[in-house]
């Protein structure tokens, strides 16, 4: 089963998040990479890669949505 993860661009950087690359998971699901993210870490729901954070967010992947 191949399962595809939607591309999120980082907001402070703007690139696409790799799904091996180390990222946050804030309070209203803005995805950053981990060294991109400059705001409270009391915001933070979820750390991980993008990967490991979809996991337990489903919607990030893309083929539930259609
Ligand atoms: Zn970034």
């Amino acid at each position: 089963m191949s399962i595809r993860l939607s591309e999120v661009l980082c907001p402070t950087c703007n690139r696409i998040i790799k799904e091996s690359e180390y990222v946050l998971l804030d309070f209203v699901y803005t995805l950053s990479h981990q060294e991109c993210y400059d705001s409270y870490e009391d915001l933070l729901i979820a750390a991980g890669t993008y990967k490991e954070v979809a996991k337990e967010f489903p919607f990030f992947y893309e083929d539930l949505l259609n």
